[in-house]
């Protein structure tokens, strides 16, 4: 049974159709791509497994069993975390502080500080990222402040890791540090989800891609035997295969 299963997934807005009949399946240990244009309907998709949106129709499993994910504490109980492009850590509190916010439901006023940090630096150093917990996330780079969202995501115990875009704002270095980082948890058994618009940058960590077009799905590819050409080729909807390698 694979960790992630959905068919037949639509999404209305008013008239504009967001995703239509979208099939996606997802194993334990694997790195899935969605790939496709602007407005292909990747954000959605995202947004309909974190519990933002609920889809029209269709059916939606994790390890076999029909969800339905109404929210994000939602999502989160069935250990979907969703990375999002623009960072939503909380800039005046410590690194230690926002991991904690990610993982404990507000429950009263007392928070053990200790058990707080012991907890941040368990799952940074399980990244292999040097931050300190206590540093407050302003003075962090962006980088290191989307190390400190995945540890987040950790230590939510994410099975499902959705990230969009998680290197759209890091230099070169980051970026490569941010891969390494998601073939870890590959190891580890989580399942990612990987929205990018750089199909170089995936070649070495992706094991299938599905590709989208206005809002339809069109097929799933194993990486390994596909061209970069026939991809784009179905995103936009033309046969590219010459004018790419
Ligand atoms: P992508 O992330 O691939 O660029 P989106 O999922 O953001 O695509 O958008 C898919 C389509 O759905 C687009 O036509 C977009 O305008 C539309 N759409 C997305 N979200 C909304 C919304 N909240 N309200 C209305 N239309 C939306
Ligand atoms: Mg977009
Ligand atoms: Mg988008």
């Amino acid at each position: 049974t694979p960790l992630l299963r959905m068919q037949g997934v639509c999404k209305r807005f008013d008239n504009v159709v967001a995703l239509s009949g979208v099939a996606l399946e997802v194993r334990r240990g694997e790195v899935h791509a969605i790939c496709g244009e602007n407005g292909a309907g990747k954000s959605t998709l995202m947004k309909i497994l974190s519990g933002v949106y609920t889809p029209d129709e269709g059916e939606i499993r994790i390890d076999g069993a029909p969800v339905r994910i109404a929210g994000l504490q939602q999502a989160q109980a069935l250990g979907i975390v969703m990375i999002h492009q623009e960072l939503n850590l909380v800039p005046h509190l410590s690194v230690a502080e926002n991991i904690w916010l990610g993982r404990e439901p507000r429950r009263g006023w007392f928070v053990d500080r200790e058990r707080q940090r012991e907890g941040a630096r368990a799952c940074l150093k399980r990244l292999g990222v040097q931050v300190d917990p206590d540093a407050e996330v302003s003075t962090l780079s962006i980088a290191q402040q989307q190390m400190v969202e995945i540890a987040k995501a950790l230590s939510m115990q994410a099975r499902l890791l959705i990230m969009d875009e998680p290197t759209s704002s890091l230099g070169e270095a980051d970026a490569t540090r941010m891969l390494r980082v998601v073939q870890d948890l590959k190891r580890e058994g989580v399942g990612i989800l990987y929205i990018s618009h750089r199909l170089d940058e995936l070649d070495h960590i992706v094991d299938r891609v599905t590709v989208l077009r206005d809002g339809q799905y069109i097929a799933t590819l194993d990486w390994k035997q596909t061209r970069i050409g026939e991809i784009v080729g179905l995103m936009v909807g033309r046969e590219l295969n010459q004018q790419f390698p």
